[in-house]
């Protein structure tokens, strides 16, 4: 770029103080400049549109998100399920419907609901997401045995259960095999709240607390039959301090309760 430089710098005040050889020399040395620089210039305006075309923004349409049907709730649910809904409605049990589960590992739940009351006057803490099955089971439970054997022995209505686990997708303790917990199939309780605002632990409570030791083992014993699976204090070290209440379906349709 240097000729062009020079020859455009001030020409006037140059040519003034010039020859006419010089001057001469100058035009010619300006013009051999022009022409050289010409085909440059050309050069670079020929390569301007391939310059151009490389930063251009992708034109290509975004895909389309196809919902998965992990995520879109069923267009059309079995009558089971929408009988179980009947029955839950019912029962005064408040819940939502929540997306299908479905995991890498296995687990899943193709219907399940999220529960927040089990009755209109017994709430559940957390809202929990299970089975519409599990959610009946457990609100018929507290209102056929829960609730009556708190009232008998507390004198005060049970107000709220509250839940520790109910859908997590693992194994079992000390198994490869899947829990109920990750078919959304089992609800743990880790206490009972009274209306007087008094709280139980699921526990042995012994015998320095015998009407709470007496409430949570005759809960665990009348669990037995309405859930499949019973397990609580007593029964291993994992549950001393939860009720595990599930539905898991066995061979001879019988109830596994420690
Ligand atoms: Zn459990």
């Amino acid at each position: 770029m240097k000729p062009t430089t020079v020859a455009v710098a001030s020409p006037a005040a140059h040519f003034k103080k010039m020859n006419l050889a010089r001057k001469s020399r100058a035009i010619l040395f300006l013009l051999a400049s022009l022409t050289l620089l010409a085909p440059s210039y050309s050069a670079e305006v020929g390569e301007l549109p391939a310059t151009m075309e490389a930063p251009q923004p992708k034109q290509e349409p975004a895909e389309p998100k196809q919902p998965g049907p992990a995520v879109k709730p069923p267009a059309r649910m079995p009558s089971a399920e929408v009988q179980c809904r009947e029955r839950l409605t019912e029962l005064d049990v408040t819940f939502e419907e929540h997306e299908p589960l479905k995991d890498e590992m296995g687990c899943s739940a193709s219907y399940p609901v999220t529960v927040s009351r089990l009755s209109e006057t017994v709430e559940l803490r957390p809202p929990a997401v299970l089975t519409c099955a599990m959610a009946e089971a457990s609100a018929r439970f507290v209102h056929d045995h829960a609730g009556p054997l708190t009232r008998g022995a507390f004198g005060s209505d049970l107000a709220a259960i509250e839940q520790v686990s109910a859908y997590v997708c693992r194994p079992r303790n000390g198994s490869k095999k899947l829990s109920e917990h990750a078919f959304a199939n089992a609800l743990d309780w880790g206490s009972l709240v009274l209306e007087d605002g008094s709280r139980i632990e699921v526990q042995a409570h012994g015998s320095a607390a015998p009407r709470r030791s007496r409430l949570v083992k005759a809960i665990q014993k009348a669990a037995c039959g309405p859930f499949k699976t019973v397990l609580g204090p007593g029964s291993d070290a994992d549950h001393a301090d939860h009720f595990h209440f599930d539905l898991a379906r066995r061979r001879n349709g019988g109830t596994w309760c420690e």
